[in-house]
């Protein structure tokens, strides 16, 4: 948070003097080595500037509003670059993570097993696109249901389901 403080300054205003003119300061900015003496009119004019900056600097990124999805696996008649792009023009983000903000996980056949998790930790909603025209009849509807499930991740292996079978 910027500080208040009050100086006494018997210099002339810096940038008076770039412009040719006499001014008695009032104020002084420094930044790093270099300080810069002000008189008040140049004095609001930077402060100005400078609160404007920081008021950027804190400024969140605007929300994407876009519902985010994720695809994986191989979706029939579509290469991956082409169904992204036919998500993106029913107005889908397309990424590449499930996190909690991902409103579906769509899944072709050998889906990536570390999204399937994720979406399972998630509670994430599913689209199974393994059927024939699943991902194609979406499109034409101008957008995507869940429907189906998550598949099993074949390469789960840890030792956690044994440990809640003999917990069982
Ligand atoms: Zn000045």
């Amino acid at each position: 948070m910027a500080r208040k403080e009050i100086r006494i300054v018997d210099d002339s205003c810096d940038a008076c003097i770039e412009i040719g003119q006499d001014e008695r300061a009032v104020d002084v900015i420094r930044v790093g080595a270099m300080v810069y003496h002000l008189c008040q009119t140049h004095h609001e004019k930077f402060a100005t500037y400078f609160a404007d900056l920081f008021k950027k600097a804190h400024q969140e990124p605007e929300p994407d509003p876009r519902p985010t999805v994720v695809i994986t696996g191989n979706i029939r008649g579509y290469t991956a670059e082409e169904a992204r792009e036919a998500a993106g023009r029913l107005g889908y983000r397309v990424t590449g993570h499930v996190d909690a903000d991902t409103e579906l996980i769509i899944c072709g056949t050998r889906p990536a097993s570390h999204k399937v998790r994720e979406a399972e930790e998630h509670g994430t909603p599913v689209l199974d696109a393994t059927g024939p025209r699943t991902f194609g009849r979406c499109i034409a509807a101008g957008k995507f249901t869940p429907s189906g499930a998550l598949p099993k991740t074949q390469r789960k292996i840890t030792t956690a389901p044994a440990r809640s079978a003999q917990a069982v």
